[in-house]
């Protein structure tokens, strides 16, 4: 069974106000509920939030999503199950990351080029003396 990972703030969770004062405040995204019911009945699915799974858990149950909250005393490796998405603090094995901040990976001078662009106000700081070589490899040894 394929795993789908899905970031909870501003995916699921609207977070109109971003972080604001730590609680799970706002509406689901547009979508967002009937989205999960869809994923799951193809994929496994968990949640990953930096944010407590039991709260996150307890706010999904109440959209009729059926959410397990990942303890210290029940640690998973991979989330294989349909029927109920995990959600947990830590990263799993996935196919795919469904997140609102993300950017794609393919190689360091692409990600660098597209970091500002995606990230505006945030500038890179350049190395003193020119361009660094991302893809240069370290030497043998
Ligand atoms: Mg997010």
């Amino acid at each position: 069974m394929a795993t789908v990972a899905v970031d909870f703030d501003g995916v699921i969770h609207a977070y109109s106000r971003g972080w604001a004062d730590g609680t799970i405040y706002d509406e689901p995204v547009p979508g967002a509920i009937a989205g999960l019911r869809t994923l799951m009945r193809s994929y496994s699915v968990y949640i990953h939030t930096s944010r407590s799974p039991l709260p996150v858990s307890e706010w999904l149950s109440e959209y009729g999503i059926s959410a397990l909250p990942e303890t210290e005393g029940q640690i998973h490796e991979f989330w294989n199950y349909r029927g109920h998405v995990l959600v947990t603090q830590r990263k799993l094995p996935a196919i795919i990351y469904i997140d609102d901040r993300g950017l794609r990976f393919e190689t360091w001078e692409q990600t660098l080029a597209d970091l500002p662009v995606l990230a505006p106000g945030h500038s890179l700081v350049q190395e003193q003396g020119g361009h660094r070589d991302y893809s240069a490899r370290p030497p043998r040894t």
